[in-house]
């Protein structure tokens, strides 16, 4: 059986027209990553219901037999560092890589999701067409107005899509510098028939999504997933998940997340609640005394982002009743200055009870997560970071710690997008990792080199 006949679909694929397009839906990555992104599931289920589209996946590890002449070829990029698994894949269909080499005979590459969303710029050279914000309507109206030029040639076809809200044609757009090696002075559109301003698109509906597809390959073995929450109020400074999703939309318990929730968990025990903010739905302990109703004791329950001041003794014990083992919750740092630098509202005393209110639910371990380079840090800060995972020892003797630790990375659209990577991260990943394995605290650090390039990514300026 190859892969995919092991899937279990939440949804019909329309049978293909005989004049349907002929199109690749990628994921610039291995199987097990791709089919385990709700977006990608979503935007595939989505093309995969339409009669006049013929749409095969592709993964950089496998694919389903693909059309010897496809006419469109779409990306889902949630993760800047995919960007060379993009160019491998072009590459190996032969298919040129800046899009002003393509010609008629070549498919339209199209990309969307959170990276290129985010800031399309850096890949404004590879894509012919690039879809900013929430896929939902935007997807649907970017086909019917390629079905509307299907026939015409390359350049009728890119200006017809331009005009399509949300749809960004980058080789429709000149840039120019202050100076050859300098800031971007305008982009601004070649002639008048194309729009000035391309808008992303915010999608108000109140229904979330929810997986199209259970596998027992997916990176969480048949992990069914319900979009929760989408954005987050908080508003961290330095958080894309927050700001480009905004406003913060949630799903009603009553009429989507319960009809959600148990449409997939017939087909499989493992649920995952996703969502930049879960716990901050409203409806929060109504959803867990719904998953803790008897008919549910084997589901096996994970939830995506708790924010530290919801992890109550009733949170922990549902997860710790439903096959959990830990908790991850972000705290950013151990000063309460750089949480304050960040608009993370939280103390340390609510990070000590957090892991009390874990340990006392049953939960056997806590994983907190962290940043260095916060713009504003300094070295004490650091110190302070190690003062407090030694106080969250000492309270809960027994729980297993783990601190996860990035480097900041600037992203555009948070308030933080103008500042750089800072160098001195390197030095001070390295003091923690010293400090808190002495104390037998585990410590998962994340590449700092591959921070830089990130940053790079993200933002196409040096750091
Ligand atoms: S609480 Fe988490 S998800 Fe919300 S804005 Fe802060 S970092 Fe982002």
């Amino acid at each position: 059986m190859t892969v995919f006949q092991q899937e279990h679909l939440l949804f019909t694929p329309a049978t293909a027209e005989h004049n349907a397009i002929p199109a690749i839906f990628a994921f610039p990555n291995e199987y097990t990553i791709g089919i385990t992104s709700l977006g990608f599931q979503i935007v595939w289920a989505t093309l995969a219901m339409r009669s006049d589209l013929d749409v095969r996946r592709l993964f950089t590890d496998l694919s389903e037999p693909l059309p010897r002449n496809p006419e469109l070829l779409g990306f889902s990029v949630s993760w800047e560092l995919d960007y060379i698994n993009i160019f491998n894949l072009l590459e190996s269909l032969d298919i040129p890589l800046h899009n002003i080499e393509r010609q008629d005979h070549h498919p339209l590459i199209f990309g969307g999701g959170t990276v290129l969303t985010a800031n399309p710029e850096p890949f404004a050279d590879f894509f012919d067409v690039i879809l900013l914000g929430d896929g939902e309507d935007l997807l649907d109206r970017f086909i019917d107005a390629y079905q509307q030029v299907r026939q015409a040639n390359r350049e009728t076809k890119l200006r017809h899509l331009a005009q399509v809200p949300g749809i960004y044609i980058p080789s429709l757009y000149e840039v120019t510098y202050y100076s050859p090696d300098g800031e971007i002075k305008a982009i601004a559109p070649i002639d008048s028939d194309i729009p000035a301003e391309v808008k992303k698109q915010t999608y108000r509906g109140n229904t979330l999504s929810a997986s199209t597809v259970v596998t027992e390959k997916a990176a969480w073995e048949n992990i069914y997933m319900v979009e929760v929450v989408r954005s987050c109020p908080e508003m961290c400074r330095f958080c894309l998940a927050s700001y480009l999703t905004l406003p913060f939309r949630t799903a009603p318990l009553a009429t989507s997340l319960i009809p959600a929730i148990e449409k997939g968990l017939k087909v499989t025990n493992r649920l995952g609640l996703l969502g930049a903010s879960v716990t901050q739905h409203p409806e929060f302990e109504a959803i867990l005394d719904y998953l803790s109703q008897p008919i549910y004791q084997d589901v096996r329950l994970s939830i995506a982002s708790v924010r530290t001041n919801t992890v109550t003794e009733k949170l922990a014990s549902t997860l710790a009743n439903r096959d959990t083992r830990s908790i991850t919750i972000a705290v950013e740092s151990g000063s309460e200055k750089v949480r304050q630098i960040v608009n993370k509202k939280l103390t340390n005393e609510e990070i000590i009870q957090a892991a009390i209110n874990a340990k006392a639910g049953g939960l056997k371990a806590l994983k907190l997560y962290g940043m260095v380079g916060i713009p504003g840090e300094e070295m004490a800060d650091v110190q302070e970071t190690v003062t407090m995972m030694s106080a969250i020892k000492q309270a809960v003797p027994g729980l297993r710690l783990t601190l996860g630790c990035s480097t900041f990375v600037p992203k555009s659209h948070t308030p933080f997008q103008w500042f750089g990577v800072n160098s001195d991260a390197k030095k001070r990943l390295k003091y923690l990792e010293k400090n808190l394995r002495q104390q037998g605290i585990d410590f998962r650090p994340e590449s700092y080199n591959w921070s830089v390039i990130q940053a790079l990514i993200s933002r196409a300026i040096a750091v």
